[in-house]
């Protein structure tokens, strides 16, 4: 009796330790060294994912809702692309074809990849999402892949935790420089910002500095 109530909790405790650290490591890593990380521990994977999901269950709201509500209202024949799509929600509540891309398939429909190249054609979707999912620090090499495979005029979806964006000015003149003008700001959540783009053009190729979001690390409980 209390000797396995003693080891179930160590062991929980052991579980949310190592998903803090898998998660320090997503945030302070390129996207390729993120696959290689679960490329090596499939493990890491199911405890990263384990971690997530009780994280945003404490939210009023998980932010993917509010993504499936926004498509909702929008036409079913348009084409997503979901970027880092986890256990395949979106996919899941919409009636949209949905290609879905992570590191490892927690569901049949998932496409392995890395998300700053994705198998898509160039020009191809007319929605790319990034739920609490631009975990990377090639931020803009991944932001490029999104540009890369969205039709002109094509819809950015993204969804963060809040605190991670420490100058939203910054930020916004950032996505303008890499081909996404804003449509509209969600800042409406204690927890997440929903922000929509719109593809205006292509990258222009060069750096841009403005464009970096705060690791979101979890604290001990
Ligand atoms: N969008 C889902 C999952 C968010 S968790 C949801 O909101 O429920 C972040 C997801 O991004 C994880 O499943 C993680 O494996 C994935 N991810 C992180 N880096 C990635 C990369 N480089 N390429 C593809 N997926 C990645």
């Amino acid at each position: 009796g209390r000797t396995a109530a003693l080891r179930a909790r160590m062991e929980e405790r052991l579980l949310a330790a190592r998903f803090r650290y898998i998660n320090q490591q997503l945030y302070t890593s390129s996207s390729r060294e993120a696959a290689q990380l679960f490329r090596d521990d499939p493990e890491a994977f199911q405890i990263y994912h384990r971690g997530f999901t009780q994280q945003v269950e404490r939210w009023p709201e998980n932010p993917v809702e509010r993504i499936v509500r926004a498509l909702r209202r929008r036409p079913s024949s348009l084409v997503v692309a979901d970027f880092g799509c986890g256990d395949c929600k979106l996919a899941k509540s919409i009636k949209n074809r949905v290609h879905s891309f992570d590191l490892v398939p927690l569901s049949p429909q998932v496409t392995v990849c890395d998300m700053a190249k994705v198998p898509l054609a160039d020009e191809s979707v007319d929605v790319a999402v990034f739920c609490l999912a631009l975990m990377g620090t090639n931020l803009q090499e991944i932001l490029e892949e999104a540009n890369r495979v969205l039709k002109p005029r094509g819809t950015l979806m993204v969804a963060e935790v809040a605190s991670r964006f420490e100058d939203m000015r910054a930020f916004m003149s950032a996505m303008a420089q890499l081909g996404f003008k804003s449509v509209s700001k969600d800042l409406s959540s204690a927890f997440f910002h929903l922000l929509e783009f719109s593809k205006t053009g292509s990258p222009r190729g060069r750096p841009v500095p403005g464009l970096r979001l705060r690791p979101c690390l979890y604290k001990r409980r």
